[in-house]
């Protein structure tokens, strides 16, 4: 690829709510070329045009359950099928082929999550529980936010979501989770709290408290609340559409089109 031509993007999961909005958008971006599109296999599109599962016109994609047979077309290879296991075997390809790596998508188990992240770094990768500006931004902000209020300031996180995603809490509520942890020096499997029923007693000073709300269409909101006596402070993020993310993820991947091996967040891929 030289720096003049576009950045070849394989979509992972295209037949999805993110996977249509990648090729849409994708597709509109005179920076990047759809490539190629990956279904799970026995997904009743698969054969059929990826431009037309966008909802768009024909792209002369057609959507296929095996990435490694497309994989060399790709300068980047894009994972948001929402399936761990799928989303392993995805990078496993891409290092193989030395393609780069954008990967959103969420709900790994810890152990799952360390073993994608050692693979992802033999190649170069962006990995981010939430590729929006705007939550980038956010979860800066809460880090300054942590370490400039005391810890008598105790934080809880309260998201919301549609009621079809599978993983709760969000990525994103734990990335803001893990931020607070790290700004006051927690161990954030300790002081994360994801649920309180019945006779919990007192809360303890260092809990990091996320609660999931499911309901409706919400794309996701984000509220991280620091409570401290007579006063509260609350910083919100509201995705008002998929739009924000997409957009995110293919800056993402022409960003990424370029560097050297590694794994970078989406603040390196805005400069923050
Ligand atoms: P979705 O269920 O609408 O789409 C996922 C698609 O992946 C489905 O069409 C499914 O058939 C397909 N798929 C499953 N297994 C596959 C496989 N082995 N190979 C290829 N495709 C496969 O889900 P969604 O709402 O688009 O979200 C997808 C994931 O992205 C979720 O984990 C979600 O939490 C995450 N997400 C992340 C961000 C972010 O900014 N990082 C934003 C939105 C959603």
């Amino acid at each position: 690829m030289t720096s003049s031509e576009p950045t070849s993007i394989v979509v992972c999961g295209a037949a999805g709510r993110m996977g249509r909005l990648l090729v849409g958008l994708g597709r509109e971006d005179a920076g990047l070329r759809v490539a190629g599109a990956v279904e799970a296999s026995g997904h009743p599109r698969i054969g059929e045009d990826a431009g037309v599962v966008a909802g768009g016109a024909p792209l002369g994609v057609p959507l296929v359950a095996d990435l490694s047979a497309i994989c060399k077309a790709a300068d980047v290879v894009i994972d948001f099928t929402g399936v761990p296991a799928a989303t392993l075997t995805h990078t496993r390809v891409a290092v193989d082929r030395g393609a780069g790596l954008v990967v959103g998508t969420t709900g790994f188990t810890a152990a799952e999550e360390a073993e994608m992240r050692a693979l992802a770094a033999r190649t170069r990768s962006v990995i981010a529980a939430n590729f929006s500006v705007g939550v980038t931004a956010l979860i800066e902000l809460v880090s300054q936010a942590a370490r400039l209020l005391d810890a008598s300031f105790e934080s809880e996180i309260v998201e919301i979501h549609h009621h079809a995603k599978k993983d709760a809490p969000s990525g994103t509520a734990l990335a803001l989770g893990r931020a607070i942890a790290a700004a006051r020096h927690q161990d954030f499997a300790t002081a994360a709290v994801l649920a309180r029923e019945g006779q919990v007693g007192a809360r303890r000073p260092d809990e990091i408290g996320i609660v999931a709300l499911r309901a409706g269409d919400a794309v996701g909101d984000h509220t991280v609340v620091f409570g401290g006596l007579g006063e509260r402070i609350e910083l919100v993020h509201r995705a008002q559409s998929r739009e924000c993310l997409v957009r995110g993820a293919l800056r993402a991947a022409a960003w990424v089109g370029r560097r050297p091996a590694g794994v970078y967040a989406m603040r390196d891929v805005l400069g923050i």
